[in-house]
């Protein structure tokens, strides 16, 4: 397309089409024509395929037909919305002048166009794109080698103004993406083939956009900033590393790029360090299911089990404090008291609720409002939010709050008053979604527009008068004044009852416009004057009605800062109701959270699991205890190695405490009798299996890959979950491997853990590791049936009753009773070889995996023997003898 050639065989429009194309690779092209944004050639063809509409063609471009399809252009967002979902990208290209201009520069001249903007799925900001209740931040990643931290991670969300920057390394990396969940992911494509970052790109796929190296440059970066932000210096905002600022200057710089003429209005970077939040590895993350389930919805979620959030920026916030729990015990008592607040008072906390009904989401509309892109409803909602602000605020002042709502009282009242009074002045009750169509000013808002309008109904009332007026003149009693598109106002009559106003007198007065097939078309002077009065009225008043959205919308600007902080404090009141209603409605309790390695649940229970069962009106959930804390004079905590029945409630059990974990230390109330959780600040989990085909990796890799990072990565503040560990190999294989990860969780990591198993030989380890005890699912036989108690207790399950639960689930009776009769015989087998024997080998295993462990170092058997040596004792002779020897052990 873009050769030479092509270009100059092609009309001045397609040349035009083709240099602007060319200027935005990777994009799809909306190329605006009138009322359409057309597109042309593969653009063409892909987007209809994508959209489903109607792929023509027009002219002819190197003796080829020239694909083009089109959409109209006040569709466009909803085929906007598709295409960004399909994965494409799509730049906007505008008309810049008035057609008219273009023709005076010549018959063939081209309309100038250009494009305004190119939509990714990281910059959105129209309402229809996004969801109300999830954040769409765009990500960069930078490095820069030679810091401490190499990695740094910058995200903003365009729609909100949210700008935030983080440290990070290889490691964690896809951690803290999954824990931020971008929409998109700039990246200098000179690392895109980085043998370190390589793997997470994988992982992450088409979210990964490569973009030139030159937007990540660190000399440039904070000079970047600083002219975004307009300041002098970035001293006034905190500290940087330079990988950091590099980051923040690429997220900008892209910004830039996409939204091209236009700043949104962003908050000032705010620096998160990795160690305030609790690590969750992308796997346990995924593996709980937090926001979504493992097929990717949202019904069956954590989230979704919790929210009780009313607004759209509540339930963001919401998520993202879900995704990132703390690990700073005084904020999270912080969020605890404001929880509790609420609790105490039922009546204050309706009437909030009732309040944030009617709040709408202010920090989008001002958004778009900043951009240039909002309506009159944008100023609406504007309006509406500092009402609902001012309510709010009324409603909590004067109260003792803790902290953090007297924090967001105080956001609140930074308001001004006046902004409310300014819109609530100006605007009409009913409102048009643009403002070109006008009609959003109220009467009374601005006395030149009442004029015009009053001038313009006026004129229209004078035609009514004047189509009886004709009427009457000529005897016609059928004379109608129309109005259309291209004649303007116009007299109609029969063709039949032409006659008098073609004859005599008439003829002078009524000039022929139109003959129809049974109808004729006059005007007058008198029409025509009226006509362009009207018109002109009409422009006038756009004129001055877009003028008043113009001073709304700066005015609405200029509070740009203290609107989103009255937002943010709306989200933190309404999480605060909402997690108070959750608590309530649930029987949720205040955990104490410290700086402890305690982990003792009281009659905890699984928050989703109860829920669902609650709704199937089945038998309630059954509640159990968990206590991993260590006891007076260990050092580590403790491991619970569970076994049981499948189907017993192991995995819930194993998920309910992780999750619990997770709420306490969000904030949240949770779902026990009581509970007391020393910060976790790694969570790590390893349950259920899946495959991970599209990687090549089978089940069983994926589970080893899993636990290897657990084993590398898990601390003494960790809490680690382990569901089956070594099921997807043979039996001795899995057996084994399941035993030493054990024992290295014991022995090493001195982590909580959690440990479900099918394999009965493990708790024979109970023996030999203090601090692991077995507990069970406990069951009841009954008549050769099994019923599940869902309790944990003390002891380890005799066997697993897998042919029972194969039985429940339908196994033909023959099969049922053959396999009874293996069992058997294999038992038989076992018990001449008890797993007992193997803890004699114990102190062996152990050792040798003490010295593999990276905190003891390795030590050879030369090195040994040569420490031994005492040197001063030795004859010559001796120790020449003692080289040999040592030789030898090489
Ligand atoms: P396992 O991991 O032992 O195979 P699951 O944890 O998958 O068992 O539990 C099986 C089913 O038992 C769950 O779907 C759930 O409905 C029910 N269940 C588990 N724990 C409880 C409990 N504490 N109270 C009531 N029902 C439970």
């Amino acid at each position: 397309l873009t050769s030479e050639e092509s270009r100059a065989t092609a009309t001045p429009m397609m040349e035009q089409y083709i240099e602007i194309k060319a200027n935005n690779p990777g994009s799809l092209l909306f190329y605006r024509m009138g009322d359409f944004y057309e597109l042309f050639f593969e653009d063409a063809v892909d987007a209809s395929r994508a959209l489903g509409i109607t792929l023509t063609k027009r002219g002819q471009h190197l003796g080829h037909d020239i694909p083009m399809c089109g959409v109209p252009v006040h569709a466009a967002d909803d085929y906007l919305q598709k295409l960004i979902a399909l994965g494409f990208r799509v730049a906007v290209c505008e008309q810049q002048e008035d057609p008219a201009e273009a023709k005076k520069r010549g018959s063939k001249s081209v309309v100038k166009r250009g494009v305004v903007r190119l939509v990714t799925p990281g910059t959105l900001t129209e309402e229809k794109l996004l969801s109300p209740s999830e954040t769409n931040y765009l990500m960069a990643l930078a490095r820069v080698r030679g810091g401490a931290e190499e990695l740094a991670l910058a995200w903003i969300d365009i729609s909100t103004g949210v700008f935030r920057l983080a440290e990070t390394n290889a490691t964690r990396l896809l951690a803290d993406i999954f824990r931020i969940d971008p929409r998109e992911v700039i990246v200098a494509d000179n690392l895109m083939q980085d043998p370190e970052l390589k793997p997470a790109f994988d992982v992450l796929g088409r979210v990964v956009v490569p973009q030139p190296a030159i937007l990540f440059d660190s000399a440039s970066a904070e000079g970047r900033i600083t002219r975004y932000f307009d300041v002098q210096t970035l001293d006034g905002f905190g500290s940087f590393s330079r990988p950091e600022l590099a980051a923040a200057a690429a997220a900008i710089a892209y910004v830039e790029k996409t939204q091209i003429s236009e700043r949104p209005p962003l908050g000032l970077p705010e620096r998160q360090s990795s160690s305030s939040t609790m690590f969750i590895d992308a796997a346990t993350r995924g593996n709980l299911e937090l926001v979504k389930t493992l097929s990717g919805q949202r019904e069956g979620s954590l989230l979704n089990a919790l929210d009780r959030t009313i607004t759209g920026g509540g339930a963001r916030l919401m998520a993202e404090r879900l995704m990132s729990p703390l690990t700073d015990v005084e904020v999270i008592a912080d969020r605890q008291d404001s929880v509790a607040y609420f609790l105490t008072d039922n009546f204050l906390t309706e009437r909030l609720r009732e309040l944030l009904k009617r709040a709408p989401d202010m920090p989008r509309a001002l958004s778009r409002l900043a951009l240039d892109r909002g309506g009159p409803r944008d100023l609406a909602a504007i309006r509406q939010g500092l009402v609902t602000a001012a309510e709010a605020a009324s409603l909590m002042r004067g109260a003792i709050l803790p902290t953090e709502l007297a924090n967001a009282l105080t956001d609140l009242e930074l308001l001004s008053p006046s902004l409310e009074y300014l819109l609530s002045s100006m605007l009409a009750d009913e409102l048009p979604l643009l403002k070109r169509d006008g009609g959003f000013l109220k009467e009374g808002a601005d006395e030149a527009l009442d004029e015009v309008r009053a001038l313009r109904d006026q004129s229209r009332r004078v035609i009514a008068g004047l189509q009886l007026q004709y009427s009457e003149e000529t005897g016609v009693k059928s004379l109608k004044i129309k109005h259309n598109n291209v004649l303007g106002y116009f007299i109609e009559v029969t063709a039949n009852n032409a006659g008098p106003l073609t004859e005599g007198e008439a003829k002078a007065r009524f000039i022929h416009r139109q003959s129809m097939a049974n109808a004729m078309r006059f005007t007058t002077t008198e029409l025509a004057d009226l006509e362009s009065r009207i018109a002109n009225a009409g422009g006038q008043a756009l004129e001055i009605e877009l003028a008043a959205f113009e001073r709304m919308r700066l005015a609405v600007v200029t509070e740009a800062d203290a609107i989103k902080k009255a937002a943010k404090a709306l989200s933190v009141m309404d999480v605060a109701a909402g997690l108070a209603i959750l608590a309530e409605e649930q029987g949720y309790c205040r955990p104490l959270v410290d700086d402890s390695r305690m982990f003792a649940i009281v009659a905890g229970r699984h928050p989703v699991v109860e829920q669902a069962l609650r709704k199937q009106a089945a038998s309630p959930f059954i509640a159990n205890n968990c206590d991993l804390s260590p006891k007076s004079g260990q050092k580590g905590g403790a491991i619970w190695m569970l076994t049981g029945p499948n189907m017993g409630g192991k995995s819930t059990f194993l998920r309910q405490n992780a999750l619990i974990a997770i709420l306490a230390q969000m904030g949240s109330f949770v779902p026990a009798g009581s509970a007391h959780i020393g910060i976790v600040d790694r969570l790590f989990s390893r349950v259920g299996a899946s495959d991970d085909l599209a990687r090549g990796r089978s089940t069983f890799m994926v589970e080893m890959v899993e636990t290897a990072a657990i084993l590398n990565q898990a601390g003494e503040k960790s809490l680690v979950i382990l569901d089956e560990i070594g099921r997807g190999t043979a039996t001795f294989d899995g057996l084994s491997i399941a035993w030493a990860t054990v024992e290295h969780l014991h022995e090493v990591n001195r982590c909580r853990s959690l440990f479900a198993t099918h394999f009965h030989e493990l708790t024979a380890l109970s023996e030999k590791l203090d601090r692991l005890s077995n507990v069970t699912m406990m069951v009841k036989e009954w008549q050769g049936d099994v019923i599940f108690l869902h309790e944990v207790g003390p002891g380890a399950a005799d066997r697993s009753y897998g042919i029972q639960v194969a039985r429940l689930a339908g196994l033909p009776a023959l099969v049922v009773e053959r396999a009874r009769n293996v069992l058997n015989q294999l038992e038989e087998t076992d018990r001449k070889n008890p797993a007992s024997q193997l803890i004699d080998d114990l102190p062996l295993f152990q050792a040798t995996m003490r010295r593999e462990s990276a905190q003891v170092p390795h030590v050879s058997v030369v090195e040994e023997s040569l420490r031994k040596l005492d040197l001063d004792e030795l004859t010559p002779r001796q120790a020449m003898d003692a080289l040999y020897e040592l030789k030898k052990q090489l």
